[in-house]
């Protein structure tokens, strides 16, 4: 890779975190691109103990995650939301009810040497909420994608990842682990 100041050739410093460029007269640094992603919860319109969850194609058999998907160039998170839940699930998202920010995750080794950053959203009810609950699966992008109940989700989060003919979420170093486990805890703490 070369300097995009004044073309000599840049090293690797700092373990891989930036890159220098080898003149003595330049010494431009350069830092990895970040790339930002969203991840959400998706609430049931109308059945609060069902939440969606989908499988990418490749995944290890039985995992099932919350949705996600990278930012376009000049989109908002609240724009990526509402464009990757209708393009993975057919499902409006009904942003009026509600979109925070629950937590972010870096992921260091991203596509092509870069970072990705995970931003994990969630509302005063944890989770999006869906305007519509017919779900049309981009089978080009998705493997599936249903509505889960909360017991199936309770016996999921108990199961772990790997085990034989049971479906499973992603571990706790995952945010997507977090959403889901906030969700239930919010659920049971009103008796559902
Ligand atoms: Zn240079």
């Amino acid at each position: 890779m070369f300097c995009g100041s004044c073309g000599h050739k840049t090293e690797s410093i700092e373990c891989g975190l930036k890159r220098r460029c080898t003149s003595s007269s330049c010494a431009a640094r350069f830092y990895p691109r970040v790339n930002p992603a969203c991840i959400m919860l998706v609430r049931h319109p109308t059945d609060l103990r069902k939440c969606l969850l989908g499988r990418s194609k490749g995944w290890p058999p039985g995992m099932w995650s919350c949705l996600a998907g990278f930012l376009e160039v000049s989109e908002s998170l609240e724009d990526a939301i509402v464009r990757e839940v209708s393009e993975e699930a057919g499902i409006s998202v009904d942003i009026e009810r509600g979109v925070d920010i629950l937590g972010s995750q870096p992921w260091p080794i991203g596509r092509n040497q870069s970072c990705d950053l995970m931003i994990g959203r969630d509302s005063g009810g944890v989770g999006v909420w869906a305007a519509t609950a017919q779900i049309a699966v981009n089978v080009d992008e998705m493997e599936d994608i249903r509505w889960f109940d909360l017991s199936e989700v309770l016996e999921m989060l108990a199961t772990p990842m790997g085990t034989v003919g049971k479906k499973n979420l992603p571990s706790q170093v995952a945010i997507s682990h977090h959403l889901v486990r906030r969700w239930v805890d919010r659920l049971t703490a009103l008796g559902h």
